[in-house]
């Protein structure tokens, strides 16, 4: 009885969470009323106070090395026509992706790329990323979201499947040796950032810019691994998430830009800051075994991560 009316529960709080996943929903990150505190009493009860909850503090010492998670294979990342369009949804910036994908790196299958999205604090002081590592949190995090192939951009289908989507995270810190303005590419996308102050308003992307560029400096087989969800409502608990261990390095007055040039609403409404959830509980978290510290200590035990996300 008890699972007949868990199995229920799951169903209809199940369907909430789709309607819940667009953005017609009023919730922030601002306001009490509609923060990350009220979203799961306005927006989603089931999923937002879940046992898989993302963002997450990773503490490194704690994190499990595991040799399945190998290198990722990335499909057009180097293309620079990729990014084809940027947008303001008032509660980030968004930036649509066509052609690229992922896969390898310890996931059951291709992901298709669907966008990446950023979040910050208030200026390069005042950091905003979504993870954080040993406590630390970074000035931003970037994330690319991306779909298992095998549900063909079904997302209603992708947000059931417990590993439906994958999110790649990369934080984002300030460079003190850097010239301003940079690297070029973060530069050039920056200047978009007038084009769309907005709520509800896109830019096409002509500028040649590729992931590639984009994540200039980071060691793309040096990374965490865990099973968590949505940061943004309705919070659903799909996705595998990666977060790399080097940062991205930009110039303080190209992150700047991000909390000082777009709104939450119309050009008489508030600046986009602390774009980021709260920490949410531990979960259990993979390492790559990363061999330049290995040297001189044993190799680690086989752990078959691929069997325990299943
Ligand atoms: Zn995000």
């Amino acid at each position: 009885m008890d699972l007949l009316i868990s199995v229920l529960a799951l169903v209809v709080c199940g369907l909430a969470g789709l309607t819940c996943a667009s953005d017609s929903i009023a919730w922030c990150y601002h306001d009490p009323s509609c923060g990350p505190d009220a979203w799961p009493t306005i927006v989603s009860p089931q999923f937002c106070c879940g046992s898989r909850q993302s963002p997450i503090n990773i503490v490194t010492d704690a994190a499990t090395e595991d040799s399945s998670l190998t290198s990722f294979s990335f499909s057009n990342f180097h293309d620079n026509s990729a990014l084809t369009k940027i947008s303001n949804t008032g509660h980030a910036v968004k930036v649509a992706l066509e052609n690229v994908a992922v896969s390898g790196g310890g996931l059951s299958g291709g992901y298709q790329a669907l966008q990446f999205h950023l979040h910050w604090g208030n200026g390069a002081a005042v950091p905003g990323s979504e993870h954080t590592v040993d406590g630390r949190r970074y000035p931003m995090e970037m994330h690319i979201v991306t779909m298992k192939e095998s549900h063909h951009g079904d997302l209603e289908q992708a947000l059931k499947d417990p590993q439906g989507l994958a999110a790649l995270g990369f934080f984002i810190e300030v460079d003190d040796d850097s010239l301003p303005a940079a690297p070029g590419c973060w530069s050039t996308l920056a200047t978009y950032l007038k084009r769309i102050t907005n709520e509800g308003v896109s830019a096409d992307i002509t500028a040649k810019i590729s992931l590639d560029d984009l994540l200039v400096g980071v060691d793309l087989t040096r990374y965490y691994r865990y099973m968590g969800s949505l940061t943004t409502p309705a919070c659903d608990e799909a996705v595998v998430w990666t977060v790399f261990k080097d940062t991205i390095k930009v110039s303080k007055d190209v992150i700047d830009l991000f909390s000082t040039t777009v709104r939450i609403g119309g050009a008489s409404s508030l600046l986009m800051t602390d774009t980021y959830r709260n920490i949410q509980p531990d979960q259990r978290v993979y390492s790559t075994v990363d061999a330049r510290l290995r040297q001189g200590r044993p190799a680690p035990p086989e752990t078959a991560v691929a069997s325990t996300l299943a």
